[in-house]
């Protein structure tokens, strides 16, 4: 089996490629659709999604099947692709820096002979871990991407609803460390929440702008399966009735319409990039012309026509952007769950959906001791290792 895989994400301009070293996510995110997704249920031996968070199976022999891989993959075909940018990901339906990455290596592994090999890199992740890998991300600065998603800079509420993950405003110091070595950053907010109000948006976009981000992102509240039953049971268990409210009234349509909105306050901005998902995510509970509007910036083999590039920025525009430093606009429509900010000079972006992809993993002996051993023990755990 193949270690890289090919990945439906460059619709969202995130990557034609992933790597996955691990299975489950210890970081246990309570609104994370991944365990719904089929790359995570048809392999983690029937699990369900109340246990995300209890497991984490790292792949048996990832490394050396990327070794093997990456002798025929190289970066041009890499680049053959739909959008043929050819970005690998690292990584998606699991974050590569969960705890037991500290011990394990294989994100850094994986990591190393990726850039070793010419390969474009973006790494997102929630975990403050991924300094420890500043080092090659720093001599590789011309073809990575580190990013992380801040939904809020609430660490209160994080800790209820990201229970293993780093703090946001940890997260923040990590991505300004990235950036203070010369490491391109950019920033999903992701998801936002039904009671994001548009001053807390309004704040992180202003802050990555300033960063020097090269895009943020917005994603909505993805609902699948039972991730928001379990939300609601976390914030009630925690006292918060208030916010629990919120995700029990929570309404695709209505979700889809606050989100539209979004976007289309959101369109001029030059680093617009969403997530559209028009195909089947939440632009299916729109009227059709909407979700055409939405298409028109999709990548231009989807839906014929518009380049990506013209909607991310470029280095000279980047430099601009981080000189001027980010003016930011805000936008308030009436319905006050649905802020919207807009970056004049630069960063800036919008909301959007999943898609799913497919996980392999190779085996070979080098690694598959000590990774399934670690699987073994950590499945046992019911708390897992603390949060970075
Ligand atoms: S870190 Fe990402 S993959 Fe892991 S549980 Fe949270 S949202 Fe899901």
């Amino acid at each position: 089996m193949d270690a890289i895989s090919p990945s439906q994400l460059w619709k969202k301009r995130l990557g034609d490629w992933v790597v996955n070293p691990y299975i489950g996510c210890e970081h246990g995110c309570l609104h994370c659709y991944c365990p719904a997704m089929p790359g995570v249920k048809f392999h983690n031996d029937g699990r369900s999604q109340a246990e995300w968070g209890s497991y984490l199976l790292p792949k048996d022999g990832i490394v050396e099947a990327l070794r093997r891989q990456l002798r025929k993959f190289t970066p041009d075909k890499a680049k053959r692709t739909d959008w043929g940018d050819g970005w690998v990901l690292m990584s998606f339906l699991t974050d590569c820096y969960t705890p037991a990455e500290a011990e394990l290596k294989l994100t850094r592994q994986c990591l190393e002979l990726l850039l070793d090999a010419g390969h474009k890199v973006r790494v997102q992740t929630r975990s403050a871990l991924v300094e420890r890998d500043f080092d090659l991300l720093a001599a590789h600065k011309d073809r990575v991407r580190l990013g992380t998603s801040l939904p809020y800079l609430d660490d209160v509420l994080a800790r209820i609803l990201e229970p293993r993950a780093t703090g946001p405003t940890r997260r923040q110091k990590m991505l300004e460390k990235a950036a203070a070595l010369g490491i391109p950053v950019y920033v999903a907010i992701a998801p936002v929440m039904p009671w994001t109000q548009a001053d807390e948006l309004r704040g992180i976009a202003a802050w990555a702008g300033e960063l020097g981000a090269t895009e943020v992102f917005c994603e909505v509240l993805n609902p699948k399966e039972d991730n928001l039953t379990g939300m609601e049971r976390v914030l009630r268990a925690a006292g918060r009735n208030d916010l629990a409210d919120q995700i029990r009234s929570h309404d695709k349509e209505a979700w889809a319409h606050a989100t539209l909105a979004r976007l289309r306050r959101l369109a001029g901005s030059r680093a617009f990039v969403p997530w559209p998902d028009t195909g089947r995510g939440w632009a299916k509970h729109l009227p059709v012309e909407d979700a055409d509007w939405l298409r028109q910036f999709l990548p231009a083999s989807s839906m014929g026509g518009v380049s990506p590039s013209t909607f991310t920025l470029g280095q000279a525009e980047r430099r601009r952007s981080i000189a001027t430093k980010t003016a930011i606009a805000s936008h308030t429509t009436s319905d006050p769950t649905n802020p919207v900010v807009t970056a004049k000079n630069g960063v800036l972006a919008p909301p959007t959906a999943a898609s799913p992809i497919a996980i392999s993993a190779g085996v070979t002996p080098a690694d598959s001791h000590t990774a399934r051993r670690a699987a073994h023990a950590r499945s046992r755990q019911p708390g897992l290792s603390r949060p970075v």
